[in-house]
C-alpha cells in the first residue's frame, strides 16, 4: 500500500481510516484537512467507482459521501452499496431536493450535512456516528437500556425503572427494534417493513398509534424523537 508519508509520521493517534468521495476539490481539502487534524487517515476519491474501490482496499470506519459525482455510479448509488455492506455513511448534499431524497430513499445514510457546511460540525457527526456504529458492533446484549428504560429481548418484557410494563406484542416489537438502532431515524416505512414484515400492507400510520401507546405507557422516560415527515429516533 502506498500511503501518504508525511501524515502517517506526523500522526501518533489513529483513529482509523475514513474515505472521503467528493468532486469538489476545495470542500475535498478542507475535509481532508479536519479529518486529518483529528488524527483520521483520510483517502480521497473523485468519483463514485473510485470510492467503491477504496472502500474495498482499505475497508475504512466511515465512508464521507458527497451526492453528486460525476461519472456512472452517483452518491445515491454508493450509498445504497455501502449500507448493504455495513459501512457507516454521511452524505453531503448540496440542495435541499436532495436533502429529500436522502432522506426519502431510505439509502441507509448514517447521517448527511448540506453545503455549505462547518467542517468542524461534519468532524463532530463522523464521530457520532462512529461511537454509535461501535455500539451496534458490539455483541449482542439480550437486554437494551435506553435512560431508565430496559428492553428485555431474552424474557420479552420492558421495564421502567425495573419496574414492568405492560405492552402488547406488536408494541414490544416496534420498541425493542428501535431500542437495537439506538440515535438512528427509522422511518415509518423501515419500520413497517422491519417490525410488520415486509409482507404487510397498511397504512404508515400504524406506526404513528404505535408509538402512542408507547409514549403514553412509557411516558417521558421514553426518548423518542419524531423527525417530522421522516419517521422516528430513539435515545
Ligand atoms: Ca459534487
Amino acid at each position: 500500500m502506498n500511503e501518504p508519508g508525511p501524515d502517517r509520521s506526523a500522526r501518533v493517534a489513529d483513529a482509523g481510516t475514513v474515505v472521503v468521495v467528493e468532486d469538489d476539490p476545495h470542500i475535498a481539502d478542507l475535509v481532508d484537512l479536519y479529518l486529518r487534524r483529528d488524527g483520521f487517515r483520510v483517502l480521497l476519491a473523485t468519483d463514485g467507482d473510485r470510492g467503491a474501490e477504496l472502500v474495498t482496499q482499505h475497508d475504512p470506519r466511515l465512508v464521507v459521501l458527497d451526492v453528486g459525482l460525476p461519472g456512472a455510479t452517483d452518491g445515491f448509488d454508493l450509498c445504497r452499496r455501502l449500507h448493504r455492506d455495513g459501512v457507516p455513511v454521511i452524505m453531503l448534499t448540496a440542495r435541499d431536493d436532495e436533502v429529500d431524497r436522502v432522506l426519502g430513499l431510505e439509502l441507509g445514510a448514517d447521517d448527511y450535512v448540506t453545503k455549505p457546511f462547518s467542517p468542524r460540525e461534519l468532524v463532530a457527526r463522523v464521530h457520532a456516528v462512529l461511537r454509535r456504529s461501535a455500539h451496534a458492533t458490539l455483541p449482542s446484549s439480550p437486554t437494551a437500556r435506553i435512560g431508565d428504560i430496559e428492553v428485555d429481548t431474552a424474557r420479552h418484557e420492558v421495564r421502567r425503572a425495573s419496574v414492568p410494563v405492560a405492552l402488547t406484542s406488536r408494541e414490544f416489537d416496534l420498541l425493542a427494534h428501535l431500542a437495537a438502532h439506538p440515535g438512528l431515524v427509522l422511518s415509518r416505512r423501515q419500520l413497517l417493513d422491519e417490525v410488520w414484515g415486509a409482507g404487510w400492507v397498511g397504512d404508515e400510520r400504524t406506526v404513528d398509534v404505535h408509538v402512542r401507546q408507547l409514549r403514553k405507557k412509557l411516558g417521558d422516560d421514553l426518548p423518542l424523537t419524531t423527525i417530522r415527515n421522516v419517521g422516528y429516533r430513539l435515545g
